[in-house]
């Protein structure tokens, strides 16, 4: 789209305003309504007041109080509330009574009634539903990213700051949080108290938010600085096993900012909700940090990786509080910069903690598998992507910016010094605190910092898409690594330090090169001659890292013996992506992964193996392999859930167990474990893994599903995990003319705003186990996925598609997915790319029938 220059723009919109008061502005809010309104509107402040109702069925009403600097009175005034037209109730300027439009998603006030200076807007209106997440007896916020709109009106950009003041009408047995400390609880009335927060600092619309409900309080003191944490969990015990070691976390990484940014928690208050069934791993609203209960709440039997996993969640959301919240992102094609200092910082912050994982395989493993997953498909994006629109704005999130970018910063901070990263980034900070910055801002802090060309760098890292793909060629004196993008039409060469692994009889040696043009060459002895060779061996280095043949066939059989389980996640990994490029068969790389499984020592490798696992067994195996290999499978991981001692190693074997058992004699151990007939010596399971055993057990004996689920309901202790199972219970079951009811209800907004649930139930509806027998549902999910990312959070579509489509395998699916595309060809580019990513694999599966 050819952009106009801004005063031209304004002198075609003064022409169309003389007459019927100007065309309507689009839709959401496009990149010209958000710099128009950057530069006219500022110091900006909501007094917001909301009533909401203990009833999921009445509406939630308000009233907004908007004061602002108004520097051009030529543009109309366009708030943003995406609403239906009957949602305004009253619109106010100055105190009295204007003149204004309402159009789809805005509220325009013309010009004619404008004057530059103090503004002061008041509109009473009716919310949506869409962001606030009601359900029985709580509900919570989440704006990100262009969601505060559907609840009431304002400028939704993230660089139009603005301090909030926030008063909550709610049932008078309900806690409440808000970015800002609680003031005041007036008590009058017995039915209905009114709560008011303290204003705000200067933040973003996507980070202003609130939750309410029976919610239970637990507050701690580390380092002076009070934490305070909001739960809904009714297990005592899980409650205190894990509340210690939060609000430590929390602690360590607060502390670790402010020393490594050089500037205090800028927010003053610091709360956090744990939401059961959260839709992501959490949300940075300062002050008011939302987190998946089930993320922080571990169970007894959680991996070290999960615990991990939990420090880094933790680490990752208090960095935003200076990368996103304190300095945000002019425009949302930024979005990726928020995420991946807060990845790269919460690796450092966390990872001390755990000395005996290593941290270089757990990077390796965090990240390669998912970029690549992503990077390897038809559907991949730059990190560095367009946005036109702020309604499109939830379809740039995905692996490429969580995956890709950490390990591209992670050059980034090799090619620069890490204290002169630091150093740069304290600038970048201090220079745009409490206001918006650029990527172009930051490169243009850290470039005098560097030899290299950063802007050349960032073109091909950052703004380009794809990834290269690197064959090794063994030759006279050496090896030569060569580089072609894997996307055939472009020329790119990408910049990186590589490191090579040569194998041979004496053990395996290292050689470092930097790759920059087509081709690098490395010397390497001629004797002992080499058995195998392979590049990316540091685990950094990002690429299709090709086998040769020989290599191939070496390290299939004796990846195993490599005594670096760097080279081991390496060399996995790689066989996988050979296993997809169609040069090892499913079968030869199930009985290699199990051989692996019987010896890997470590915790780590062995869960990428389980992972493998259950990929090639449900993807690339069709019901008779999977039939044939079955008792082998199950033999292998009861053998290795046997040989570890710690609950969380066991819990691994025994979770990829409930994934993938299918022999009468697996399921019948399983049935007797959820019964309590047998118990599995330190393991101690927890009601979520009953649930997910009752639920294993239904899909693989559907005649029993009614008797099995009921069972399980009963004992169930916790209202939300009850709720869920009766959600997902039709999925479960074997009737088919439920599935098809079950489907057909999503296409109601209202029943499917519970995303993790409706997740679940499809996933269960195109389990693979069924044998593609919900085929006939396929279509039908895909025509959906369209009005799923209209109405969605930011990761539905994908995850909706992935549900969908992990099920399938056969080039009767394929077809479906092709038709779907040859039918659609409109489909949003970025969507069709989603569909791109979520297809590969049954793309592939069915090409190598
Ligand atoms: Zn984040």
């Amino acid at each position: 789209m050819l952009r106009l220059p801004l005063s031209l723009l304004c002198c075609l919109l003064l022409i169309h305003c003389s007459d019927s008061g100007g065309p309507a502005p689009d839709a959401g809010v496009a990149l010209e309504l958000a710099q128009q309104r950057s530069s006219a509107v500022n110091n900006v402040r909501y007094e917001l007041s909301l009533s909401v109702p203990g009833s999921v069925a009445e509406p939630v009403t308000g009233n907004v109080a908007i004061r602002f600097n108004l520097l051009d009175s030529i543009q109309p005034l366009v708030l943003d509330f995406r609403a239906p037209a009957d949602h305004v109730l009253d619109v106010r300027l100055n105190g009295a009574a204007v003149d204004h439009r309402v159009t789809p998603d805005h509220i325009v006030i013309p010009p004619a009634v404008l004057s530059i200076g103090e503004q002061h807007v008041e509109v009473s209106f009716r919310s949506t539903d869409t962001a606030l997440n009601r359900q029985a007896g709580f509900f919570y916020a989440l704006f990100v990213p262009d969601r505060a709109s559907t609840a009431f009106p304002v400028f939704e950009q993230p660089n139009i700051k603005a301090r909030f003041s926030l008063t909550l009408e709610i049932p008078a047995q309900w806690q409440a949080l808000s970015n800002g400390a609680l003031l005041s609880r007036d008590e009058t009335d017995t039915q209905r108290h009114v709560l008011k927060f303290a204003e705000t600092l200067p933040i973003s619309t996507y980070l202003m938010s609130f939750a309410a409900g029976e919610l239970q309080i637990e507050t701690a003191v580390r380092n002076g600085r009070e934490l305070t944490l909001y739960h809904r969990e009714t297990d005592q015990e899980k409650l205190s096993r894990n509340l210690s070691t939060i609000f430590d976390l929390h602690a360590t990484a607060l502390n670790w900012l402010e020393e490594y940014t050089d500037i205090a928690y800028p927010f003053g208050k610091f709360a956090f909700f744990a939401v059961p069934s959260f839709q992501f791993g959490g949300m940075e609203h300062p002050g008011a940090v939302w987190y998946r209960a089930e993320s922080l709440f571990l169970d007894p039997t959680a991996s070290r990786t999960q615990e991990l996993g939990r420090a880094s969640l933790i680490a990752h959301e208090t960095a935003h509080m200076w990368f996103g919240d304190l300095v945000t992102m002019d425009w949302f094609n930024d979005v990726w910069m928020k995420e991946v200092f807060a990845n790269f910082l919460a690796a450092k912050i966390a990872e001390p903690a755990f000395p005996d994982l290593n941290l270089d395989l757990r990077f390796f493993q965090a990240h390669h598998p998912a970029a690549y997953n992503v990077d390897r498909t038809a559907g991949t994006n730059a990190i560095r992507q367009e946005l036109d629109n702020l309604n499109d704005a939830g379809s740039l999130y995905g692996a490429i910016i969580y995956q890709k970018a950490p390990i591209v910063l992670r050059q980034l901070e090799q090619l620069i010094g890490e204290e002169p990263l630091r150093n740069g980034l304290r600038q970048y900070l201090d220079a745009n605190r409490f206001g918006n910055a650029t990527w172009p801002d930051l490169i243009s802090v850290l470039d005098p910092l560097t030899e290299q060309d950063l802007e050349l760098w960032s073109k091909v890292w950052v703004t380009a898409a794809g990834r290269p793909r690197i064959t090794v060629e063994r030759v006279d004196g050496g090896v030569r690594l060569r580089q072609v993008a894997q996307d055939s039409t472009s020329s790119l060469l990408w910049n990186q330090p590589l490191v090579l692994a040569v194998g041979t009889t004496e053990g395996v040696e290292e050689y470092g090169v930097q790759l920059q043009e087509a081709e690098a060459f490395v010397a390497v002895p001629g004797e002992p001659v080499p058995t195998f060779v392979f590049a990316g061996a540091d685990g950094i280095g990002y690429g299709r890292f090709v086998l040769d043949d020989s290599s191939r066939s070496a390290l299939l059989e004796s990846v195993g013996d490599l005594r670096s389980p760097v080279h081991r996640a390496v060399v996995w990994n790689s066989l996988w992506e050979e296993l997809l490029d169609g040069f090892i068969p499913a079968d030869a790389f199930v009985l290699a992964v199990l051989a692996g499984i019987e010896r890997e020592s470590d915790e780590l490798v062995a869960q990428q193996l389980l992972g493998l696992l259950r990929s090639v067994f449900w993807q690339y195996l069709d019901d008779g392999e999977r039939r044939a290999v079955g008792a082998s499978v199950e033999a292998v991981l009861w053998d290795a859930l046997g040989r570890v001692f710690s609950p969380g190693r066991k819990g691994a074997y025994f979770n990829a167990l409930v994934d993938i058992t299918i022999t009468e004699a697996g399921i019948e151990s399983l049935r007797r474990i959820w019964n309590g007939d047998e118990v599995l010596e330190g393991l101690p399971l927890q009601e979520q893994q009953f649930i997910a055993l009752a639920e294993a057990l239904v899909l693989r004996d559907p005649t029993n599903a009614d008797a099995i689920i009921a069972a399980q309901a009963e004992r169930i202790t916790n209202p939300d995990r009850l709720a869920r199972l009766n959600f997902i219970k039709p999925a479960l079951g074997g009737n088919t003319a439920e599935h098809a009811g079950m489907l057909a209800s999503f296409a109601d907004v209202a029943v499917r705003r519970q995303e993790s649930w409706v997740l679940d139930a499809m996933g269960a509806l195109h389990h693979p186990i069924r044998n593609e027998a919900s085929l006939s549902l396929l279509r039908e999910s895909l025509d959906l996925t369209e009005e799923i990312q209209r109405t969605g959070d930011i990761f539905f579509p994908l995850n909706w598609l992935n549900a969908t489509l992990g099920g399938y395998q056969s080039s009767e699916a394929a077809a479906i997915v092709r038709q779907y595309l040859d039918e659609n060809p409109d489909l949003p580019e970025r969507l069709k790319g989603k569909v791109l990513q979520a297809v590969d694999d049954l793309f592939r599966a069915a090409s190598l029938q």
